[in-house]
């Protein structure tokens, strides 16, 4: 919570819930990673927050953006990141969008099969492929399950087809799940990619890139490591495994480049109970399909801010639609404080990822949530 965003919900008096930025957190976030991390080159991964005003500071610091779409990619390129700087990430593509990225210049692509491969060799001749491959993700908050990547053995196979269809094999990706609070997460993944490197370099294949995706956590109620921690362990890993053939890197942080730099603004629109003497239920205009989708089966857990003092008691938070599942926190009860009062405002803190994103088109006429960037 910084004092830019305190002032300008002070002075503005938005109505409505609605995300407020601060642009100089981005930017330090921004400062750390690339301290953290001097041999890799940054891509954001622009799904976190897309904002116009992120993307311009972000492209004007020098950074690279990871767009999972041609949608994303146009918000890059109007930015003013050049192709050079977009990796077009997704393992998912439409052939004609893998087509309308190359048109506009793109020429590095994700892959993790030979089927993705065989459109992008068709749409994006001599185009740079990586392969993703499966990782764990144990440890993450946000973990990303098996939808993306492939066996590393048979991310071997993949980059050789890329290879003869005429494209360039260029490396290897993974992610190790979103809020990975654990810095070594990334060594087993780095180990598998170092023998894919060793496999394809003994069938004249040189790879030259490992991309070691997002994960970097953000701050919420838990204290975590900072960039420099994770740029340790990471670097410290990638050196065991790659020896002195070190392979270029790069890094797509999302929700840890701006998680921390945006804070939530509601309204309690209804506090009651089931019964006397039962759990106190706290309602208000945010809730799952406006903003608040990562509270699904209560992953992530926000700091929420009351200007009321007075001694906390456990309250099932929920959201404003009439839909049953638009509940944050149940299961695991959100202390709030026994003066809260209708009508007050909630300040909900570290919500600058992955929430004007997942915010719904007016589900039950509720707008998507507004935001502004300062
Ligand atoms: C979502 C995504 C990221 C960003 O992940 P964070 O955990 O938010 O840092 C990075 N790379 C890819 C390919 C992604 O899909």
């Amino acid at each position: 919570m910084t004092d830019r965003i305190k002032a300008f919900l002070r002075d503005r008096r938005p109505e409505g819930p609605c995300l407020v930025i601060d642009l100089e957190v981005v930017r330090e976030n921004y400062l750390r990673f690339e301290r953290a991390m001097p041999d890799s080159r940054i891509f954001y991964a622009v799904k976190a927050n897309p904002a116009p005003e992120i993307l311009s500071l972000l492209a004007s610091l020098g950074s690279n953006f990871d767009c999972a779409s041609v949608q994303e990619i146009d918000m890059a390129l109007a930015a003013g990141a050049s192709a050079d700087r977009i990796s077009f990430g997704n393992t998912i593509k439409k052939e004609r969008d893998v087509a309308a990225a190359y048109q506009r210049g793109v020429r590095l692509f994700a892959v993790d099969c030979e089927a993705e491969v065989d459109k992008v060799a068709r749409q994006a001749p001599g185009a740079r492929v990586f392969c993703r491959i499966l990782c764990e993700g144990e440890g993450a908050e946000w973990a990303l399950s098996k939808k993306f990547g492939c066996e590393p053995e048979m991310a071997i196979d993949v980059l050789e087809h890329a290879h003869r269809a005429g494209l360039t094999a260029y490396g290897v990706s993974f992610h190790v799940g979103s809020q990975q609070k654990n810095p070594h997460a990334w060594d087993s993944a780095l180990a598998s990619a170092a023998d894919i490197f060793r496999t394809l370099f003994e069938r004249g294949i040189e790879l030259k890139m490992v991309n070691l995706g997002g994960g970097f956590a953000t701050r919420y109620l838990e204290d975590i490591p900072g960039e420099a921690t994770y740029g340790e362990a990471i670097n410290g890993a990638i050196r065991t495994h790659f020896g002195n053939r070190l392979p270029e890197t790069i890094i797509e942080p999302g929700r840890g480049m701006v998680g921390n730099a945006g804070v939530i603004k509601s309204e309690v629109i209804l506090i009651s109970q089931k019964a006397k003497d039962d759990i106190r239920w706290v309602y208000l205009d945010i809730g799952k399909f406006n903003g608040l989708a990562e509270t699904m089966d209560e992953a992530i857990r926000y700091p929420i801010l009351s200007e009321r003092e007075g001694d906390a008691v456990p309250c099932v938070l929920a959201g404003p639609t009439c839909d049953s599942v638009d509940v944050l926190y149940e299961k695991k009860p959100y202390p709030l404080p026994i003066t809260l009062e209708i009508g007050d405002e909630l300040l909900i803190a570290g919500t600058g990822a992955y929430t004007t994103t997942y915010s719904a088109v007016a589900f039950n006429g509720f707008p998507p949530l507004a935001s502004y960037v300062i």
